[in-house]
C-alpha cells in the first residue's frame, strides 16, 4: 500500500447558516518523502484537508490511512508550521526550537545537535540566543520550521507560512526552503496560494478549486527543480 492515502474523503462542518461543504472530494496517495503542496484560491478546502491528514479533523466520510493505519487526532509523530509562528516570547530561538522536546519530557540536552544543525541549515545559528522579538519575520518562521523539525517527524505540514510575508523575504524563505529540504527530505505538505511557491519548492503540485472544492490538477514536478 501507500505511504499516505486519502481515501474519498468528504469534510462537510454543520453550521447555523446550512451545511458547508470543505471538502467534497478528495483521494490520492502520496509517496515517502516527497514534497507535496496544495494550491488554490481562499476558502477552496486547504486547510481542512491538512487538518484531516494531520489528525486535528476527522474526515465526514472516507479515511485517512498512514501505513495503512487510520490517522487518529493529533499525530504526535506529524510537525506543524502555521502562517504565524506562535514563537513563546520569553524563550530563546534555541529553546523554542526544542520546546517540543522539552514538552515531551524527552532530553533536550540529547536533541541539542539536532537543533544546532537545523539552525545552521536555516542561517540561525548565530541567533541562537536572541528571542523572537529581536528577529525579522522571515526569520520566525524559519524557527518554526526548525521546531517543527526538530523531533525527525514523519512528515510536516506547513500552513502558509510565508504568506504574511513581503514579497522579498517570501522569495529568500522559498530558496531557504528548497536549500533545507535538499539536506532533509522529508515528507511535506505545503499549503500556499501562490503556483510559482508551489511549482519552486515541490515535487508534485495538488491544484484545488472551490465549487465544488476538489482536487482538479495533479502535477508531478521534475527535478532538479526548474
Ligand atoms: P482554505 O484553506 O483553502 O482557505 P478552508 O479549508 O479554511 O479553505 O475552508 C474551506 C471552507 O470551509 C470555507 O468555506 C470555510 O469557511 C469553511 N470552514 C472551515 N472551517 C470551518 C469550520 N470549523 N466550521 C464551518 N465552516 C468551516
Ligand atoms: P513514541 O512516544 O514512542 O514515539 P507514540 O505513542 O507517539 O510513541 O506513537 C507510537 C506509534 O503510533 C508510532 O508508530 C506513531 O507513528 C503512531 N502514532 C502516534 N500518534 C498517532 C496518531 N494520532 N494516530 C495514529 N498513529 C499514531
Amino acid at each position: 500500500g501507500s505511504y499516505l492515502s486519502v481515501q474519498s474523503v468528504r469534510k462537510i462542518y454543520q453550521t447555523r447558516n446550512g451545511d458547508v461543504h470543505a471538502v467534497e472530494h478528495a483521494d490520492f496517495d502520496i509517496d515517502e518523502g516527497d514534497f507535496v503542496t496544495l494550491v488554490g484560491p481562499s476558502g477552496c478546502g486547504k486547510s481542512t484537508l491538512m487538518s484531516m491528514i494531520g489528525g486535528l479533523d476527522t474526515p465526514s466520510t472516507g479515511n485517512i490511512l498512514l501505513n495503512g493505519k487510520v490517522i487518529e487526532a493529533p499525530h504526535r509523530d506529524f510537525g506543524y508550521v502555521f502562517q504565524d509562528a506562535t514563537l513563546l516570547p520569553w524563550k530563546t530561538v534555541m529553546e523554542n526550537v526544542l520546546f517540543p522536546i522539552h514538552t515531551q519530557k524527552r532530553d533536550v540536552k540529547q536533541y541539542l545537535p539536532e537543533a544546532e544543525r537545523l539552525l545552521k541549515l536555516t542561517g540561525l545559528y548565530d541567533f541562537r540566543d536572541k528571542r523572537p522579538a529581536e528577529l525579522s519575520g522571515g526569520m520566525r518562521q524559519r524557527v518554526a520550521i526548525c521546531r517543527g523539525l526538530i523531533n525527525d517527524p514523519q512528515l510536516l505540514m506547513m500552513d502558509e507560512p510565508f504568506s504574511a510575508l513581503d514579497a522579498i523575504t517570501r522569495d529568500d524563505m522559498n530558496l531557504a526552503l528548497a536549500r533545507l529540504w535538499d539536506e532533509v527530505r522529508k515528507t511535506a505538505i505545503f499549503i500556499t496560494h501562490s503556483i510559482r511557491e508551489a511549482v519552486f519548492l515541490s515535487d508534485r503540485v495538488l491544484v484545488m478549486t472551490a465549487r465544488p472544492s476538489q482536487i482538479i490538477c495533479d502535477i508531478r514536478v521534475p527535478y532538479p527543480r526548474p
